[in-house]
C-alpha cells in the first residue's frame, strides 16, 4: 500500500517533470533563436560597418571597407557562418515572427552570396565605389557631440586612398552607363569635403593642429576621388558589359531582392494583363465624362489620345503653390476620420502622425515622405515631412502640381500616410524585430501603401465628398487609374529593358503614350532602368500579392471574411515578405 503510492507519487512527478522539460524545450527553440539573431546583427554589423551606421549603430564608425578580395573573403565566411548555424534550427518548431526572420537572414546571407559569386557587380559597376554620401551622414546628422564625428570622420578617411585604389584593381569590363554616372556622382560628392567638411570644423571644438591634420586628409582623400574619376574618363574598355543584367542574373535578383511568391516573368505578364484592364477602364470614364468637360466637341477616336485629354483637362485641378503643404496637411485628420467611420483598420491614437515641413537638408524634394528613426535609434520620432515650393520658378512649379493635382494628391496622401507607410510603420513596430527593421521586406511595405490607395477608393474614400462619401467620383477613378498605370508600367519596363532587350524608344512609347507621362518624367525613368535592376519591381508585385491574398481569403472564408481583421491580422506580422505572410495567414484560416 505503502509502496503503491510511493510508486504512484513517482510517477505523477516524473510525469509533471516530462512537461516541464517538455516546455521548456518548446520554449528554448524561440530562445535560441533569438540569442542567435541578436548575437548575429551584431556579427552583421563588424562585417558590413558602412551600412550599421547608416542604421545608427554607430560603433564602426571609424571604419572603412577597403573592397578586396579580402574582404570579400570575410563576407563569405561571414555567410557560410550564418547559414550553417541557421540549420540548427526547425522552422516549424519557432514562433510565427521568428519564423519570418529566419527566412530574411537566409534570403540576406544567400543573396550576398550571390552578388559575389554570380552577379559580380563588383566587377562592372563603377558606381558601387562612393564614399560621398557616408562621410555626409557624419556631418549632417548629430547622433554624437560634432567633435567626436570629427574625429571618426577623420580616422576613417585616412582608408580613402585605398579604398579606390581597390576599385579600380576590381573593374573590368564595366558598362559604360555605370561609368558615367560613378563619374558624375563621385564628382558631385566631393562638396562634402570641400563644403560640409569646412562648415562643421568651424562649430567645432578641436585644436587648431587637429583641424589642420582634418583638412590635409581631406584634400588627399578629394585628390584620390579625382584619381579616381579620371581613370574612369581614360579607361579603355573595348568590351564594355551591357547594363541590360540579362534573364538569368535578373530572375535570381528578382528572387533575392523581392522575395514574392511569383517568379519575375510571371509578374511581368501580370502587370502586361493590369495595364490592359486599367485601359479598358480609363476609357469607359473618360467616354463618360466626355460631355462634362467638352460638351459637343468630339471625342478623338484613338481610345489613348482620348483619355490622355481627359487626364490633362483634369490635372489643371490643383492648389496654388504657397498653400501646397497646407492642403496636405488638412487631408490627414479627414483620411483618419473616414477609416474609423468605415472600420477599415483601427488607428493607434496614442502615436498621431507629426506633420512637419520638409527640413533644410531635405529640400528641393517637393511632395511628402515618411521619415522613421532608425532600429538603434529608440527615442526618435516619426515624420510626415511636407514639401515647400516656394522658390520654385512658376513653370517648374505648375508643372509639378499638374502632376500632383487635386486627385493625385490625395492618392499621394493615402500612400505615404494613412492607412499607408506611416500605419504599416505604427503596426510593424508593435512586435519590434530587429531583422525586419533591418531587413525588411521593400516589396511588402511599398505593396502595403499601394494596396490601400485602391482599398480606400473601393470603399468609397473621395475627399470632396467628406468622411460618409460611398462612392469616388469618376474623376477620382480615372486620375488613381493613371497613379496605378505608373507602377505597373514600371514593371513592364524593368522586366522587358533587362530580359528582353527593349529599345529607349519602344520604353518611351511605354511611359509617354501609354502610360500618359511626361517626357521628362520618362527621360528620367529611362536613365533609372539602365542603372538599376528589379528596384522597380516592388510596388507592383507587393501591391498583386498582397491583393491576391486578400481575395484568396475572401473566397476561403465566405461570409467570416472581414476587411478589418484581414488588415490588422496582415500588418501583425510586420514587414515581411507577403509569401510568407500568406502560409501564415492561409494555414490559421482554417
Ligand atoms: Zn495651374
Ligand atoms: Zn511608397
Amino acid at each position: 500500500m505503502k509502496r503503491n503510492s510511493i510508486i504512484f507519487l513517482a510517477l505523477i512527478l516524473l510525469s509533471y517533470m516530462n512537461t516541464a522539460i517538455a516546455k521548456t524545450t518548446g520554449a528554448s527553440d524561440d530562445a535560441r533563436f533569438n540569442a542567435f539573431k541578436e548575437r548575429w546583427a551584431l556579427d552583421l554589423w563588424a562585417v558590413y560597418p558602412g551600412w550599421a551606421s547608416s542604421v545608427g549603430y554607430h560603433k564602426y564608425d571609424s571604419k572603412l571597407v577597403i573592397p578586396d578580395d579580402k574582404s570579400r573573403a570575410r563576407e563569405l565566411a561571414f555567410c557560410k557562418t550564418g547559414l550553417d548555424s541557421l540549420k540548427k534550427f526547425t522552422i516549424s518548431a519557432l514562433s510565427d515572427a521568428n519564423k519570418t526572420d529566419y527566412h530574411l537572414i537566409e534570403n540576406q546571407l544567400k543573396s550576398a552570396e550571390w552578388g559575389i559569386q554570380q552577379q559580380k557587380a563588383y566587377q562592372w559597376d563603377p558606381s558601387g565605389y562612393n564614399v560621398c554620401s557616408s562621410f555626409a551622414d557624419m556631418l549632417g546628422n548629430d547622433y554624437a557631440p560634432v567633435d567626436e564625428r570629427l574625429r571618426n570622420f577623420y580616422i576613417r578617411m585616412d582608408a580613402i586612398p585605398a579604398y579606390y585604389k581597390a576599385a579600380a584593381s576590381n573593374i573590368k569590363d564595366p558598362t559604360a552607363e555605370h561609368t558615367a554616372l560613378a563619374i558624375e556622382q563621385n564628382l558631385g560628392g566631393i562638396s562634402v569635403f570641400e563644403q560640409d567638411l569646412p562648415e562643421a570644423l568651424g562649430k567645432c571644438h578641436l585644436d587648431k593642429a587637429e583641424q589642420d591634420a582634418i583638412t590635409a586628409r581631406a584634400k588627399v582623400a578629394v585628390a584620390a576621388i579625382k584619381a579616381y574619376t579620371e581613370w574612369l574618363k581614360g579607361l579603355k574598355n573595348d568590351h564594355p558589359r551591357s547594363f541590360r543584367l540579362g534573364k538569368e542574373l535578373y530572375d535570381a535578383k528578382f528572387a533575392y531582392d523581392i522575395q514574392s511568391g511569383y517568379t519575375a516573368e510571371e509578374i511581368y505578364h501580370k502587370a502586361l494583363q493590369h495595364k490592359d484592364d486599367l485601359h479598358k477602364q480609363m476609357y469607359e470614364i473618360t467616354t463618360q465624362l466626355w460631355p462634362k468637360y467638352f460638351s459637343a466637341a468630339p471625342m478623338p477616336t484613338d481610345h489613348l489620345t482620348a483619355i490622355r485629354q481627359m487626364i490633362d483637362t483634369l490635372s489643371r485641378k490643383h492648389v496654388e503653390a504657397d498653400s501646397f503643404q497646407a492642403a496636405i496637411s488638412a487631408q490627414i485628420p479627414v483620411l483618419e476620420a473616414f477609416i474609423k467611420n468605415k472600420d477599415l483598420i483601427y488607428i493607434d491614437p496614442s502615436k498621431p502622425l507629426v506633420v512637419r515641413k520638409e527640413p533644410a537638408y531635405m529640400a528641393g524634394v517637393a511632395g511628402a515622405s515618411i521619415t522613421s528613426p532608425g532600429p538603434y535609434d529608440k527615442n526618435g520620432n516619426t515624420y510626415y515631412n511636407v514639401g515647400s515650393l516656394s522658390g520654385w520658378d512658376k513653370q517648374k512649379a505648375e508643372s509639378y502640381l499638374r502632376e500632383y493635382n487635386h486627385y493625385i494628391l490625395q492618392i499621394l496622401n493615402i500612400h505615404e500616410a494613412i492607412p499607408g507607410h506611416y500605419t504599416q510603420l505604427v503596426y510593424a513596430n508593435r512586435s519590434p524585430s530587429i531583422i525586419k527593421a533591418i531587413l525588411g521586406n521593400n516589396a511588402m511595405i511599398e505593396g502595403w501603401a499601394v494596396y490601400t490607395e485602391r482599398m480606400m477608393l473601393e470603399n468609397g474614400y473621395d475627399g470632396d465628398q467628406g468622411i460618409n462619401s460611398t462612392h469616388a467620383s469618376p474623376e477620382m477613378w480615372l486620375m488613381y487609374y493613371k497613379w496605378n498605370l505608373r507602377s505597373t508600367c514600371n514593371t513592364i519596363l524593368d522586366y522587358s529593358v533587362h530580359t528582353k532587350n527593349m529599345s529607349k524608344e519602344d520604353a518611351m512609347d511605354l511611359l509617354v503614350r501609354q502610360a500618359f507621362q511626361q517626357q521628362a518624367e520618362a527621360e528620367g525613368k529611362w536613365k533609372r532602368v539602365s542603372v538599376t535592376q528589379v528596384q522597380l519591381d516592388c510596388y507592383f508585385t507587393g501591391y498583386t500579392e498582397i491583393y491576391d491574398l486578400r481575395q484568396q481569403l475572401k473566397v476561403k472564408m465566405g461570409s467570416s471574411f472581414n476587411l478589418k481583421q484581414f488588415h490588422e491580422k496582415f500588418l501583425s506580422y510586420g514587414s515581411a515578405p507577403v509569401k510568407y505572410i500568406k502560409e501564415l495567414m492561409l494555414s490559421d484560416s482554417k
